[in-house]
């Protein structure tokens, strides 16, 4: 008489099985968003877009001195549609202010921006009418990096907290964060009156 079979355990040549561990194999158990999220810290690809002078030092982290690459991002992609991080270095003209924005939709979600120097993130000594007083009020920015203009450390500061907020699982600003400035809000309702 045949024996009976009681169970059948299907599993490929590339699958790990238990007798793995025996034979000194190692096994992680983790959820797959903490591999994601590792993986998208760890290579994020910085867009080239430098606006003003603080674009200088964004270049310098890019250099061997100070070495981007140790955080696997020293790729910097003049195409919007390889880029997943937008560093905005120097300071945005109103002008400028459709452009970024129409950079930044063209970013593949999930994208992060960074705010590199006074400038960018508040418009610095340009108090006037040419220049956007902070470009979170165009892009939704997750990370702010002051100074005049920030040192490459300084931004690579900034990087490393970006990447914290990604490991930790945190999702990019959205566009409900926007700053909208008083000033202008005053100025929609008196067109809409
Ligand atoms: S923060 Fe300073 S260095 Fe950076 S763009 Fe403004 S003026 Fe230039």
């Amino acid at each position: 008489m045949p024996k009976r079979v009681e169970t059948v355990v299907l599993h490929d040549s590339s699958t790990p099985i238990f007798g793995d561990i025996e034979k000194g194999g190692n096994v992680v158990i983790t959820t797959l968003d903490t591999v994601l999220n590792q993986v998208r810290a760890n290579s994020l690809f910085p867009l080239t877009f430098g606006l003003a002078c603080c674009a200088i030092e964004m270049m310098s982290t890019a250099g061997s001195r100070f070495d981007l690459s140790r955080f696997g991002m020293e790729a910097f992609r003049a195409s919007p549609r390889q880029a997943d991080l937008m560093i905005i270095a120097g300071r945005l003209s109103k002008k400028m202010a459709p452009v970024l924005r129409q950079i930044y939709d063209q970013m593949p979600e999930p994208k992060w921006v960074i705010s590199m120097g006074a400038c960018a993130s508040s418009g610095g000594v340009y108090n006037n009418y040419a220049i956007v007083q902070g470009a979170d009020q165009v892009v939704p920015v997750d990370v702010y990096v002051p100074g005049c203009p920030p040192s490459p450390d300084a931004l690579l500061y900034g990087i490393m907290k970006l990447q914290e907020k990604i490991k930790r699982g945190q999702s990019p600003k959205s566009f409900k964060e926007l700053r909208v400035v008083e000033t202008q809000a005053r100025q929609l309702e008196e067109v809409e009156a």
